[in-house]
């Protein structure tokens, strides 16, 4: 007998969410009039809240004149308006725009312009990127041989070729005596090393997440790390690729996170918060010396269909816009200081939280069985899917993963919108505290009341 699925559809597993009937602000409303409070913006992606009228309006101005031209065929306004805006908005020299549909797009047109540019110089022995371990940097299969993520990978290692990985800076869980900013040099150490052991002049590219996302939860490095990392690339003439999928569009309390520490990497990728989920729309940002070198030496050999689509850049500009009349890049600094201090004023009351961490809205925590030792939870607990249930049922969505590489430890992304409230912050604390009490309860973990 024929079983009949209860959806045609399937992403990971089978589906068992609610049905999402419409959305405002920073709310998402199920078909049965069930509110819930979008704490991780989807997967950090709604940077503006939901149904801003503002885009909305823009949008159906351009669908009123044209929703699709073919980028070889037409430039288009949007497109053209969104690439200045962008190059605008990044560090100096960032100022070459290529349109993508999403992150992974994205990060697969990053590594694509960095051989190009080796072969236009004639380095045609350059072509390793290295990455690092965990991290996440999509789901391409070039974007997969660059993800440090074991259960995402390693169905798919016979079919790629997998790229030198280095530790990501997990420094939380270091034990040695080491001060951060030595910690940070430390593990910049570890490239060096890796390029030698490579053979530098195999090596094309560095990518790395400024602030970890879901592999990582909101893992940010020691100061000392970024600029290190930087001359080391320079040393060896490799490029530097920040993955700013994640963190970009604002997300950390700067417009790119690599501002926080005053570097310039030679090609970022864009997404998720850059149309903020009104239209499927990635970028990558190269510098000019970089993408004039390729297009001298025959053009860039690639590209997407939808890219620079009106309809999509036209929500992309708006978004912009909108960020700026709202002061959300300003607003996800202080909410984010604030957020962070009642995440952190929780591990009074749950010894098993281990960590709090990350930067701007880009938040995270991470629970253990002893804080000491940063011991897991038992996998078995299987802690990451009971408070994301436990939270769903009170009408809050956060993030949740196996952290460290995708086997051990659960972490929690608090990644609110951008034009998140006070009151809204209260409102996520509150929320949380019952979640936490419950699954202790049920968990038999201890609670200081
Ligand atoms: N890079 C990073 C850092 C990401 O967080 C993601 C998405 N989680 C991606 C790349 C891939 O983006 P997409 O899912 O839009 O292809």
């Amino acid at each position: 007998m024929t079983t009949i699925p209860r959806s045609n559809l399937f992403y990971q597993s089978r589906l068992s969410r609610p049905m999402l009937d419409r959305a405002e602000g920073i709310y998402l409303y199920d078909t049965s009039g069930k509110r819930y409070l979008d704490g991780s913006s989807g997967a950090m992606v709604s940077n503006i809240g939901h149904s801003n009228a503002n885009v909305l309006a823009a949008m159906k101005a351009q669908m009123d004149k044209a929703t699709f031209g073919y980028r070889l065929h037409f430039q288009n306004e949007p497109a053209e308006t969104l690439a200045r805006m962008t190059a605008e908005r990044m560090p100096e020299g960032l100022d070459r725009v290529f349109f993508v549909s999403g992150g992974s797009e994205a990060v697969e047109s990053t590594i694509k312009l960095a051989r190009q540019y080796a072969l236009a110089i004639d380095e045609g022995s350059r072509w390793k990127v290295i990455s690092r371990y965990p991290s996440y940097h999509g789901g391409t299969l070039g974007a997969v041989a660059l993800t440090g993520y074991d259960p995402l990978t390693r169905p798919f290692s016979p079919m790629m070729r997998e790229m030198p990985k280095v530790p990501a800076p997990l420094c939380y869980l270091d034990r040695d005596n080491l001060s951060d900013h030595d910690r940070g040099l430390k593990y910049a150490e570890m490239l060096r090393d890796e390029i030698i052991a490579q053979g530098p002049e195999t090596v094309l590219a560095f990518i790395m997440e400024p602030v970890g996302g879901a592999s990582t939860g909101a893992l940010v490095a020691p100061d000392s790390y970024y600029g290190r990392i930087r001359e080391i690339c320079d040393e060896f003439g490799i490029l530097l690729i920040y993955d700013e999928v994640m963190t970009g569009a604002g997300r950390t309390g700067a417009f790119v996170a690599s501002e926080h520490w005053g570097v310039v990497p030679d090609i970022v990728a864009l997404s998720k918060g850059f149309a903020a989920g009104y239209a499927p729309l990635g970028a990558m940002v190269a510098q000019g010396a970089i993408v004039e070198k390729v297009l001298d030496a025959g053009g860039f050999m690639h590209g997407f269909t939808y890219a620079g689509n009106p309809l999509a850049c036209a929500a992309g500009c708006a978004v912009l816009e909108e960020m700026d009349r709202l002061g959300l890049v300003d607003n996800a600094s202080v909410m984010g200081d604030r957020l962070k201090a009642e995440l952190g004023a929780l591990m009074a009351r749950y010894p098993f939280i281990g960590d709090v961490r990350g930067k701007g809205l880009l938040l995270a925590f991470e629970l253990v069985s002893d804080r000491e030792t940063m011991t897991p939870l038992p996998k078995a607990l299987n802690a990451y899917n009971r408070l994301v249930d436990l939270a769903y049922e009170r009408g809050l969505i956060i993030y949740s993963r196996r952290t460290r590489g995708g086997l051990e430890g659960d972490h929690f992304l608090v990644c609110p919108p951008l034009i998140i409230t006070e009151d809204q912050i209260g409102e996520i604390i509150v929320t949380l505290i019952d979640c936490l009490d419950t699954m202790a309860a049920e968990m038999d973990l201890p609670v200081n009341r």
